[in-house]
């Protein structure tokens, strides 16, 4: 895997990014405006969850060419490098959770280095070992390496493409606004999923579950849940649990767009369930 930009140009492109979201401060309010942020990050976000995080990473399911493709353009449109690169990172996440090795953990490296700083260090994580399980499974699948590679061209086409339909107010709005708010909704599972919220199992990491973090990164925040069971196509293992990534990954089942759908097993249920001890981890049999 090689990188389209040299990393200190990287690095200027995401504080430019970043920095472009107070141009929602120079255009005129309207509401349709901000229905505008939430398409762009909401659908953004099923894109990463669904298809870097849960497809690729995790395997939960399986879906046609077509649909894997769709959101993972999507995915790669929220400007968080490639699906190769982000799905084969985190696999090292869940391999050393916590611990050195962790690509991004409060407990290891602080707060900053886990939320931005590990994203921009291309010294430490631009490649990945061809033996690494996504780039050997998905980096011969041409149309996913070749996102993989040119990750830069969706963001840049939905930029682009916002600008000359709306001008000022839809860039500002439906890409400058978003890509940041989907950044940290997306960074803010790798640090406050570790260090606030409750937690249902006593995994040896430390994460938790956070309804907040849910809400913005569409279902993600039950991170402890999925610390310990990765494989599930749900993350929130409750109907009260909001999970919209589960949701449509439900509604592609029922279309045929998605099979072989991972279930959270039974005995998994049965250990939440178990009597709780005052840190609310539940009783060790
Ligand atoms: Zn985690
Ligand atoms: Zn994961």
């Amino acid at each position: 895997m090689s990188r389209t930009l040299p990393p200190a140009i990287a690095v200027a492109v995401f504080w430019l990014v970043q920095a472009s979201a107070i141009t929602v401060f120079f255009v005129p309010f309207a509401w349709s405006l901000v229905a505008l942020w939430a398409v762009s990050h909401f659908l953004r976000a099923i894109g990463l969850t669904l298809a870097f995080h849960r497809y690729f990473a995790h395997r939960a399911f399986q879906m046609s060419r077509g649909a894997r493709l769709v959101w993972a353009l999507l995915g790669t449109a929220a400007m968080q490098k490639g699906p190769l690169w982000w799905a084969g990172h985190h696999l090292n996440h869940h391999r050393f959770a916590d611990r050195e090795g962790d690509p991004h953990s409060p407990a290891v490296s602080g707060f900053y280095y886990a939320h931005i700083g590990w994203f921009l260090n291309d010294a430490q994580h631009d490649t990945l070992p061809a033996s690494n399980p996504v780039v050997r499974d998905f980096g011969r699948v041409p149309e996913i390496a070749w996102l993989d590679r040119y990750y830069m061209v969706p963001p840049l086409v939905l930029a682009l493409g916002l600008f000359l339909y709306g001008g000022l107010p839809w860039l500002a709005w439906g890409f400058c606004l978003p890509t940041v708010t989907l950044a940290h909704a997306t960074f803010a599972i790798n640090t406050v999923n570790h260090l606030w919220g409750t937690r249902r199992f006593a995994t040896e990491d430390d994460s938790r579950n956070n309804p907040v973090t849910a809400f913005f990164a569409v279902g993600e925040g039950w991170h402890n849940n999925h610390h310990r069971y990765q494989r599930a196509a749900r993350n929130g293992f409750y109907w009260w649990e909001w999970d919209p990534t589960w949701y449509v990954i439900a509604a592609m089942r029922a279309l045929g767009l998605a099979w072989d759908v991972q279930a959270v097993p039974a005995r998994i249920y049965a250990e939440a369930e178990r009597p709780a001890t005052a840190h609310g981890t539940p009783v060790p049999e």
